[in-house]
């Protein structure tokens, strides 16, 4: 099972801007390819005036881009000599005066000296496709350039420094061999009916099914923190739903009203807390209602509850709880809730505090806070508390080995669903062949993961997330 993309490797020079468009100090234009060096010889006038020597391999050059007898820029430019490049192909890169015209300028230029713009992720594409990346750590430079947390940036530098890959490695290595002991059996058999060895191949592939499992549960946590946890505010209309969304936000996003049911549509806001994005949702009061348009907002608003890693429950304390507080409790149940008797600044009545204490024997699993969010009193309980129901009592770290991207979690619990059946196989006595199928299965989704067994297509469509110029 080799890699097998060696037929797909694109052997024409590419070039994009590498970094953003704006007022910046520099841009930088990136070149890689057979004839990069070539093209950056008609276009570059070194300050010193000597040709490229090998001395210059990855040195910075001052000096001058030219077209005919009009300077286009005063550039620094470094001369990459494959196979040590981002690409593993030569590479060039023009640092230019920064704001959009003078790459755009050099971009131009270069293409009209027959190179190809780049395709987004192209370059990225091109250190895969070359075997410097597997498909795993591609896709870890993508989520570093995403991230909008140090944690979410944390857990992605771990990714492209092989943790998942050597995972990977490690699992592949187990599967292969258990592969060629059913082979060897199978083989085997057609000489001889006497009984196989079965119970040490059932043993590997169970003890492949745990180590996959743990890495699934440790990887749900990976997929938070890249993803973002969705939390959805809920509570029967003007509860302080959206005054909680504005004071965890501090900004006056969602429109604070006394008129109930005034948030009509659901708002979603992102949220870092400690370096855990919350994708926080303040959803329309979830009641029932004749308004059509309000009634839009309430489907969503149960939608997003189906959907929610975690669940406020805002109820006025102030107040008697009513059976609509109890329908959203009700709704919510299924999920890790956190339920908020808020207005404590009213003073909490003597309703709320039995309406606590029947609901917690009935959903002892709840946690509850006293706050007042008009006061911000109990807002920092708020937040320690969320993190602790997301996380446990640890510190959150990016130091475990986690999968955090969907394409890789399906694949690997579609591994896993691959070798239950290969288990169920064992234990139902189904001849080898039909077990090798089911492991040879879970064999192939494990080097999808890393992209050494992959369909072009889906690369094409994981490269096409990336920027252009990366
Ligand atoms: P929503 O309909 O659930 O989004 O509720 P809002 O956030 O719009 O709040 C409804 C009303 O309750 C507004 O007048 C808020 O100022 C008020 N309110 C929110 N939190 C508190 C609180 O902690 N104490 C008091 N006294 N009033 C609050």
């Amino acid at each position: 099972m080799n890699n097998n993309h060696t037929g797909w490797i694109e052997t024409d020079t590419i070039a994009a801007i590498a970094t953003s468009i704006g007022e910046a100090g520099i841009s930088i234009v990136r070149m890689s390819g057979p004839e990069a060096f070539s093209i950056a010889d008609l276009i570059f006038e070194p300050g010193n005036h000597r040709p490229y020597s090998d001395h210059d391999n990855r040195r910075l050059r001052y000096g001058w881009i030219t077209d005919g007898d009009e300077i286009l820029d005063e550039v620094l430019v470094s001369y990459m000599r494959a196979p040590h490049t981002y690409t593993t192909e030569d590479v060039v890169e023009i640092n230019a005066h920064g704001g959009s015209i003078a790459a755009h300028r050099i971009l131009s230029l270069l293409l009209k000296k027959g190179v190809r713009l780049a395709e987004r992720g192209e370059f990225t594409k091109r250190a895969f496709l070359n075997g410097r990346l597997d498909l795993s750590q591609a896709e870890a430079i993508h989520d570093i350039i995403d991230a909008q947390t140090d944690l979410q940036q944390a857990q992605a530098m771990k990714q492209l420094s092989g943790s998942v890959t050597n995972q990977m490695h490690s699992l592949k290595e187990k599967m292969l061999s258990l592969l060629s002991d059913v082979e060897y059996s199978i083989n085997f058999m057609e000489d001889s009916m006497e009984d196989l060895p079965i119970e040490p191949m059932q043993e590997a592939c169970s003890g492949i099914i745990e180590e996959i499992h743990s890495l699934l549960l440790q990887s749900n946590r990976g997929r938070l923190i890249r993803e973002g946890i969705l939390t959805v505010i809920a509570g029967r209309p003007n509860v302080g739903k959206s005054s909680l969304l504005n004071s965890l936000l501090a900004a006056d996003r969602a429109i604070v009203t006394d008129i109930p049911g005034t948030t009509r549509d659901a708002i979603e806001e992102s949220y870092n807390l400690d370096g855990v994005p919350l994708r926080l949702i303040d959803t329309a009061g979830i009641r029932e209602t004749e308004d059509i348009v309000e009634r839009f907002g309430v489907d969503r608003s149960h939608q997003y509850l189906q959907e929610a890693d975690l669940v406020l429950i805002l109820i006025d304390g102030s107040q008697a709880p009513s059976q609509e507080d109890f329908q959203v409790i009700e709704e919510a149940k299924e999920k890790p809730c956190l339920v908020l008797l808020n207005k404590e600044d009213l003073g909490i009545s003597s309703e709320a505090i039995r309406f606590q204490n029947q609901v917690s024997e009935q959903f002892p699993n709840f946690s509850w806070i006293q706050l007042s969010v008009q006061n911000k009193k109990g807002i920092e309980r708020l937040k320690k508390k969320i993190s602790q129901m997301i996380f446990g009592e640890d510190e959150i770290t990016a130091q475990d080995v986690t999968i955090s991207n969907i394409r890789q979690l399906h694949l690997l619990e579609k591994t896993e669903q691959s070798l239950e059946s290969a288990m169920n196989g064992f234990r139902t006595s189904v001849p080898l062949d039909g077990i090798e199928v089911d492991l040879r299965d879970a064999y192939r989704f494990l080097a999808e993961i890393t992209g050494e067994s992959i369909e072009e297509d889906v690369l094409d469509r994981i490269f096409q997330n990336f920027c252009v110029g990366k």
